[in-house]
Parts: C-alpha cells; sequence; structure tokens
C-alpha cells in the first residue's frame, strides 16, 4: 500500500545536513510509490528546497518564519505540527541528531503516535514496513513495526544510503503560514566553539584518539591524517578527561555515536563505553602497542605498535597516493 512519507530537513548553518538526504531515501522504501514531502522550517530556507527534491523529494512544503530563525522546541513543534495537520502523512521521518530526538517525540506524544528511535535500515516485508535499530549499546538489534496509527522515526546518520543528486528532478514547492507565539524559549545568541573541518557524526572518516596520544599536541598528528584522509578527529573520554582535546570530541555512550566508513583507534584500549558509540563503524582499524588490548577484539584490521610511529608512516603513505 502507498504511503505518504514527510521527512524533516535539517538546516545547519545555512545548509542542510545529510541526514536530510538518507531521509528522503528511507522515506522512499518506505512510499511504495506514494508521495515523499520535504519540510523546511527556518528564517530563509525557500532556496534549499530544491536541493530536498533533487536528492529524490516529490516536493517541498516549507515555513519560514523569523523566529524560527534558531531551533527552539516550541516554535518547531507549533510549525511542524502545522504542516503535519496539512498533510496528514503516514510517516514522518527526522534526523537522529540533536534536533530530530527532541522534537520527534514531542509531536509524536502529543498526537498519540509510536516513535521508532535510531533506526539503521529499513525494509519493506509485504505491507509491513520493519525498522531495525541497535539496541544494548549496539551489541544487538531489534526489529520493530508499529501496526497502528501515524508512524515517527528517527534515523541514525551515515547509515541509510541517499540517492545520487539529479539536478534534472524537478517539484512543487509551497509554503505554509504559521503564528508562531508563546515562546517559551527565545535564542538570542548563538555562541559557537571554533571547530574546523569536518562535522563528527556525519564524517565518513574518524580518526580518534586515546589516553595513548598523551598530549594536545599529539592530538595534531592525529589531525594530520585526517586532513589527508577527509575526515574528522574524535577521542575516547579518557583523552578527554585528560585535556588532551575538547569534549565535544568525545564518542562513547556519553559521548556522540559515530558510523563512519572507517574509524581508526589510536592508543584506545575499547573500553564498554566507548565501543558503544563506534562500534557499528562500517571498518575498525586499531593501533595501540598492546597486543590484547581490548579493541582489536572488534576491529578488522590491528596494527601493533607506537600511534607515534605508525600514524606519520600512515600519513606520509597515503598523501603520496
Ligand atoms: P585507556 O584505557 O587508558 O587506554 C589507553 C590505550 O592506549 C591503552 O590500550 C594503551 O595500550 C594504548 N597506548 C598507550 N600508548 C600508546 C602508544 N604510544 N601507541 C599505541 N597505543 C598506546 N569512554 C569513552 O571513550 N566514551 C564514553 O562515552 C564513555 N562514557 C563513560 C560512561 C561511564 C558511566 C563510565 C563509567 C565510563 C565512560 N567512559 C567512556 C570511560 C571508559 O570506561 C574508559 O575509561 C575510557 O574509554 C578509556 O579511554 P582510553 O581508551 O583512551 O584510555
Amino acid at each position: 500500500m502507498t504511503k505518504n512519507v514527510i521527512v524533516l530537513g535539517e538546516v545547519r548553518d545555512g545548509d542542510l545536513r545529510n541526514v536530510s538526504f538518507e531521509g528522503i531515501a528511507a522515506a522512499k522504501t518506505i512510499a511504495d510509490g506514494g508521495v515523499v514531502t520535504a519540510v523546511l522550517l527556518g528564517e530563509q530556507v525557500n532556496h534549499l528546497a530544491p536541493l530536498m527534491i533533487q536528492y529524490g523529494a516529490d516536493r517541498a512544503v516549507i515555513v519560514e518564519d523569523s523566529k524560527l530563525a534558531s531551533y527552539t522546541p516550541d516554535g518547531y513543534s507549533q510549525a511542524f505540527l502545522a504542516v503535519v495537520e496539512q498533510e496528514k502523512p503516514d510517516v514522518i521521518i527526522f534526523g537522529h541528531t540533536a534536533i530530530g530526538k527532541d522534537l520527534s517525540p514531542k509531536i509524536a506524544s502529543r498526537l498519540g503516535s509510536g516513535l521508532i528511535s535510531d533506526v539503521v535500515a529499513i525494509e519493506a516485508v509485504g505491507e509491513t514496513i520493519v525498522f531495525t535499530r541497535p539496541i544494548y549499546s549496539g551489541k544487538a538489534f531489534e526489529k520493530k513495526i508499529i501496526s497502528d496509527g501515524m508512524i515517527f522515526v528517527t534515523i541514525r546518520p551515515n547509515n541509510i544510503v541517499s540517492f545520487e543528486k539529479d539536478t534534472a528532478r524537478t517539484g512543487d514547492v509551497s509554503s505554509i503560514s504559521v503564528e508562531i507565539k508563546d515562546l517559551r524559549t527565545i535564542v538570542r545568541e548563538v555562541a559557537k566553539k571554533a571547530v574546523k573541518g569536518v562535522d563528527l557524526s556525519e564524517a565518513k572518516v574518524i580518526i580518534s584518539g586515546g589516553r595513548g596520544v598523551k598530549s594536545k599536541e599529539g592530538f595534531k598528528t592525529l589531525q594530520k591524517l585526517a586532513d589527508v584522509l577527509g575526515g574528522a578527529v574524535g577521542a575516547s573520554r579518557g583523552a578527554c578527561d585528560a585535556d588532551y582535546c575538547d569534549y565535544s570530541l568525545q564518542i562513547g555512550q556519553t559521548g556522540k555515536v559515530v558510523t563512519p566508513d572507517l574509524y581508526i583507534a589510536c592508543g584506545i584500549s575499547g573500553a564498554i563505553q566507548h565501543l558503544a558509540g563506534m562500534s557499528n563503524s562500517k571498518i575498525v582499524v586499531a593501533i595501540n602497542k598492546d597486543p590484547e588490548a581490548n579493541i582489536f577484539n572488534i576491529a578488522d584490521y590491528g596494527i601493533v605498535g607506537d600511534l607515534f610511529e605508525v600514524v606519520p608512516m600512515l600519513t606520509e603513505e597515503l598523501q603520496n597516493l
């Protein structure tokens, strides 16, 4: 049976996050020929609608308002509820991002609907849509269905493959006017930490450092390899606690959950709390001087050695390719 699916296009610093395009690919699997509608909320987001369509959406609906310039739970939920009211979708997809994790349960509970979060795969089995999500910190997966009512889904970034951009695709773009009122939160100013380079949660390659990196200076060695591979630098909590790097780089149970194509763990022992954030990476390479380190139990490739010898060697080899 065809389904109408809407996907939130998540905007950050004026650009769409990749998870928005992955959401469209997920929506296409679910829609089974039904309409996939991209939803854009913000102050000036109109120009991003064609991009959502080029990545596979059939049409786009926009709510523009200066009160939506920054994310607030109240503002976004008022705007999004107006879209749901108009579109009456069967399924609603968000990224499993800070915004998606905040907004989706708020709206789903308001509408008395079911929510399946942190989905990594979607398949249509006959009429039923089966959602796969990790449980027990990624050690097992469960398959879930919702058999009744509107379905809310958040998808984990970097798991569902987006379509190639097709610049020839066109579709209808319409706006809804919503009166955003009674905001309990107003964002006056956004003070950003200067984080240069690739966004960790969407990076395809992550070079991650642990306590074995030993210093802030040591992290510069990892950054050089990340630059050569077009990747991002991540860290264990051990490294963050030791002040070798910022907590925004922390990966794990109490940090970010990442699923890059390639994760290179340098001087990380492989504590269970760290594995919770990265063990679903497609390929894991571990560099550790202790051959008994737990990280080797989940690594696809292991290098027993001193990271200060191995990482510069890798960097040099790869930049000469
Ligand atoms: P260590 O365990 O000290 O390992 C350092 C490794 O570096 C060793 O294996 C050593 O052999 C190797 N090494 C040393 N020198 C070199 C060298 N020159 N070359 C190569 N290898 C070298 N941790 C997280 O990472 N993320 C989390 O989100 C997280 N959440 C937590 C939540 C809770 C409630 C708790 C209790 C803990 C949490 N932790 C988390 C901490 C976790 O238990 C570990 O303490 C931490 O991951 C260890 O970091 P590490 O591997 O960098 O350090």
